[in-house]
């Protein structure tokens, strides 16, 4: 607590409900902090409980839930194990995953992934987008720190979507697309954010695809070319302006394709996800990668 000038929101050995034993701090992000606890209820299994104080200016941890709990029963959702709030914070119970994206590939040598499993990430990335849009929201915040492996034997090779904080439902009650707002607030995280949010024009659907196009662009190559650049308004007009040959010189020419289908959508459009799938199958035919292969992680 010396080194954060916050304090924090829960100190190690509190229970909340009589039942959640905190552990230890595993992330604090921009709008909440992670805890690791024992669920003294069920043989102190261990789980991670998201919290957000109540003084927070933007609450989103209400969203959280609501889209978490839609997920339940999807391979990428953790599981949903209870919320609740008092006068101090809200908090979210949920499964305990592994280490993020983006600290994997930090502990590579070279920054980068393997091709294999880069491309069996993104495929399970692609369909985890699938996922939340076929409950009916965009996640509008697709990044490498967003996606954490399993970390049970069962589930260590599954990846697991985190973070629903900027979450938003892009059909109304009827199952109707909403209406695009005229302006939006740029929400996302600059590195990976589509060229729409740059622009603070309504996201769709294919945006959260876009940003799953620049982590696997970044995965297999180690960086983007915008990656030192600070100014987001210069970010977004390399991106608008960027040329695929020279930005996916090392990547499979698979990757061009998806990213032409990307531009060929707008707001109203479903993205064409089988599509998007079968050029990620056909990488993996066509470089002899199959499932059984190891993840870098796994390799030592
Ligand atoms: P914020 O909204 O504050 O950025 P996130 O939900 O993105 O918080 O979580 C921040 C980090 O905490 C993640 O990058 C991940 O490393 C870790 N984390 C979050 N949820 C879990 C979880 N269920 N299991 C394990 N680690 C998690």
């Amino acid at each position: 607590m010396a080194s954060s000038s916050e304090a924090e929101i829960l100190r190690v050995s509190q229970v909340i409900r009589d039942r959640w034993k905190i552990k230890s701090k595993i992330g604090g992000g921009g709008f909440g902090e992670i805890y690791e606890a024992a669920d003294l209820q069920n043989h102190n299994e261990s789980v991670a409980i998201k919290v957000e104080s109540s003084k927070a200016t933007k609450q989103v941890l209400k969203m959280e839930v609501a889209v978490l709990r839609r997920l339940q029963g999807k391979r990428h959702a953790c599981k949903f194990y209870g919320c609740g709030r008092n006068d101090e914070f809200n908090y979210l119970v949920m499964s305990l995953q592994g280490k993020n994206l983006a600290d994997l590939r930090r502990e590579t040598p070279r920054q980068c992934f393997s091709l294999s499993t880069s491309i069996r990430i993104a495929h399970q990335i692609l369909e985890g987008i699938r996922e939340i849009h076929s409950i009916g929201f965009l996640h509008r915040d697709i990044k490498p720190s967003n996606f954490a492996m399993g970390r049970s034997t069962s589930n260590q090779r599954t990846v697991y979507m985190l973070d629903f904080g900027l979450a938003r439902q892009f059909l109304n009650q009827k199952g109707e697309m909403r209406s695009p707002r005229s302006a939006a607030g740029f929400r996302g995280t600059v590195r990976y954010a589509a060229v729409t949010a740059h622009k603070n024009k309504e996201m769709g659907r294919q945006d959260d695809l876009w940003s799953l196009f620049y982590m696997l662009t970044e995965f297999i190559q180690g960086s983007l070319p915008w990656r030192k650049i600070k100014d987001k308004d210069e970010v977004g007009r390399m991106k608008e302006n960027v040329d695929l040959n020279s930005l996916l010189e090392e990547c499979p020419h698979e990757l061009h394709q998806f990213a032409l289908h990307l531009r060929t959508l707008g707001y109203l459009d479903t993205p064409d996800y089988d599509y998007l799938d079968r050029l990620l199958s056909q990488v993996e035919r066509e470089n002899g990668i199959t499932q059984e292969d190891p993840f870098d992680w796994e390799i030592n």
